[in-house]
C-alpha cells in the first residue's frame, strides 16, 4: 500500500545556526506515527543538515533544482550535487517557484525528468488559484497541471512520485481547504491517474495536501481516505507543531 509522507517546506528560512537548532530540536522529538518524514531546508544548509541527520529516520531532501546536469546555469543547483551531499528527494512545482520564478508545467516536465534520471524521489505540487476555485475550474486547472507535466511518463515512474495538492489560496494564508475539499480534490486526483494508468498506479501514489496545515486541522485532513500525508509549510519551522502533525498519523 502507499505511504504516508510529513514534508517540511523550510522554504527560505533559517541560517546554518537555526537550521542545527531546529534539526536538534527534530532529533529530539519521538515519531509515533507509520509516517515517512521529511525536512527541506534551504541548499546551503543540505549537507550539514543530512549529516546531523544521518542516522535518524528524518530524511532531508531539497526545495528545487535544475532540469541540466551541469554548465552555464549560474546560481542554479543539479540533481548530482543534491545527491553528492545526501538528498534523494526533491520538492519540484512549488507554487512559489511557479509564481515568483516563472515555472511553467512545460518547465517542470522537464526537471522531473532529470529527477528520475538520476533515481531520485519527486514530490510534485501544484493546486488551482482561488479564482479558479470560485470559477469553479479547480479540477479543470489542476487536471491539467498534472497531465502537462507527467502524463509524458512511463507508469514505472510513478514508483518515485508523490504528489502535493496544495491549493494556491490555502498556502500561508491561515487559510485551510476543510478535509471535504482536500478529499473531493485528493480523490479527482487519482481518478485522473487511474483513468491513464490504471487503479494499481493510482492506488500506490500517494497524494499529500498543503496549505496551512497546523497541529490543529492535521488529524481531520490525514483521516481522508485519499489523503496520504502532508507538505507542511509555516508549521514545519517549529519542531513541536511540525511533530505534532506527524504524529497525527
Ligand atoms: P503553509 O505552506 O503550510 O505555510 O501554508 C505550505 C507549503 O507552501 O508547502
Amino acid at each position: 500500500m502507499r505511504k504516508n509522507i510529513v514534508a517540511g517546506n523550510w522554504k527560505m528560512n533559517n541560517d546554518l545556526a537555526q537550521t542545527e537548532t531546529l534539526l536538534t530540536a527534530l532529533k529530539n522529538s519521538t515519531i509515533t506515527s507509520n509516517a515517512e518524514v521529511m525536512v527541506a531546508p534551504t541548499f546551503t544548509n543540505l549537507w550539514s543538515a543530512y549529516n546531523t541527520l544521518k542516522d535518524n529516520a528524518i530524511e532531508v531532501i531539497a526545495q528545487n533544482m535544475h532540469f541540466a546536469e551541469n554548465g552555464a546555469y549560474t546560481g542554479e543547483i543539479s540533481a548530482s550535487m543534491l545527491k553528492s551531499v545526501g538528498v534523494k528527494t526533491v520538492i519540484l512545482g512549488h507554487s512559489e517557484r511557479r509564481a515568483y520564478f516563472n515555472e511553467t508545467d512545460e518547465l517542470l516536465a522537464k526537471k522531473t525528468d532529470a529527477a528520475l534520471a538520476n533515481d531520485m524521489r519527486v514530490i510534485f505540487c501544484f493546486g488551482e488559484e482561488l479564482a479558479d476555485r470560485k470559477s469553479e475550474n479547480h479540477e479543470a486547472v489542476v487536471g491539467s497541471q498534472i497531465k502537462n507535466a507527467l502524463f509524458h511518463l512511463e507508469a514505472d515512474a510513478f514508483k518515485n512520485i508523490v504528489l502535493a495538492y496544495e491549493p494556491v489560496w490555502a498556502i500561508g494564508t491561515g487559510e485551510t481547504a476543510s478535509p471535504e475539499q482536500a478529499q473531493d480534490m485528493h480523490a479527482f486526483i487519482r481518478k485522473t491517474l487511474a483513468d491513464k494508468y490504471g487503479d494499481a498506479v493510482a492506488d500506490s501514489v500517494s497524494i499529500l495536501y498543503g496549505g496551512s496545515v497546523k497541529p490543529g486541522n492535521a488529524k481531520e485532513i490525514f483521516s481522508k481516505p485519499d489523503v496520504d500525508g502532508g507538505l507542511i509549510g509555516g508549521a514545519a519551522l517549529n519542531a513541536e507543531d511540525f511533530f505534532a502533525i506527524v504524529n497525527a498519523f
